[in-house]
């Protein structure tokens, strides 16, 4: 049931803080006007300190669902009802529902949209290949779990603290289904410079290269990006960030994160609406609200 139960438009949103930066509620609404649904999506941004009484009072608000962003990914986890598998494993949700019988669900499509996205972008075969992650965040976890379900052979992970790459794949290791993986200091260059020259895939998923530090990269020796590596970076604003950039410069198969952001988005939508989203008209309302500024 979509309306509540005096028939007026039920809502749904994204919970974070700040919300300044986020596209979500042009994509999301552009999707509902769509698909000719009653629903609408509303920023509400969440003071630290304060996401259980928002949880609650959105929960009594009859509010259907919300996404969730920095900094309550993992947070949330507490106040779930249920947890889906993939949350269990990625140890983080993006996705919260609002079910009738009160009871909260929450789901990370994080990891499927990154799958969608990398599958339709940069390539379609993963399975025994190499692949250099940067950053140890939500994001990064649930790149990790997608990319041990895609068959990869060898994952180096890099992070500013290396303790958190650590304790990240010492939580994944009953999930890694026997793929070899070893964490690094991302400010160790040299070592960057080797996994990426040995890798077939590379993944930026820390916040490095977001608006407006459009110039911004964790990469700063680009010799090491060579020929048949492929590169995805789940920043989207910019569209194309300087990684990216040096990239294609380069003849690379590359991609930013906009159709992942996309994917995340429909698959919450599916979720709480029971309905298929239109994904061109998500695309654009997103691309159009990135360039907006
Ligand atoms: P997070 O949990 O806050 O993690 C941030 C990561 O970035 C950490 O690894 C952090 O390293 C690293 N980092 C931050 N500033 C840095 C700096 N100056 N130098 C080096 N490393 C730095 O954030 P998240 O949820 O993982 O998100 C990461 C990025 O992915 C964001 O840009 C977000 O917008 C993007 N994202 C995109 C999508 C999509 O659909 N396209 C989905 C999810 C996330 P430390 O651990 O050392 O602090």
């Amino acid at each position: 049931m979509l309306t509540d139960m005096t028939g007026r438009t039920r809502l749904l949103g994204i919970i974070g803080s700040p919300l300044t930066h986020s596209v979500s509620p042009e994509m999301q609404n552009a999707a509902l006007a769509a698909m000719g649904l009653d629903l609408s999506y509303v920023p509400f941004p969440v003071q630290e300190g304060c996401l259980r009484e928002a949880v609650s009072g959105l929960k009594a608000l009859g509010v259907r669902g919300v996404n969730v962003t920095l900094p309550f990914k993992e947070a949330v986890l507490s106040l779930a009802d249920t947890l889906s598998e993939t949350v269990r494993k990625v140890g983080a949700a993006n996705t919260l529902t609002f079910e009738s019988d009160g009871r909260i669900l929450a789901e990370n499509t994080d990891t499927g949209a990154f799958r969608q996205a990398v599958l339709q972008t940069v390539g379609p075969y993963w399975k025994g290949r190499k692949a250099v992650i940067l950053g140890a965040g939500g994001a990064a976890r649930a790149v990790l779990c997608a990319l041990s379900l895609m068959g990869l052979q060898e994952i180096s992970l890099f992070n500013r603290r290396r303790d958190r790459a650590e304790k990240v794949l010492s939580e994944f290791q009953p999930h890694l289904h026997g793929v070899y993986c070893e964490a690094f200091d991302l400010e160790r260059g040299e070592a960057l410079c080797d996994e990426i020259s040995k890798a077939d895939l590379l993944v930026q998923a820390t916040s490095v290269g977001m608006w407006p530090d459009a110039d911004a990269c964790p990469i700063l020796d680009f010799t090491c990006l060579h020929d048949g590596l492929s590169v995805f970076d789940l920043v989207y604003n910019p569209e194309d960030t300087r990684l990216i950039k040096e990239a294609k410069a380069r003849g690379l198969s590359a991609s930013g994160g906009l159709l992942m952001l996309v994917f995340q988005g429909a698959l919450s939508l599916s979720i709480w609406t029971g309905c298929n989203p239109p994904l061109e008209t998500m695309l654009d309302a997103a691309r159009e609200a990135v360039n907006r500024g």
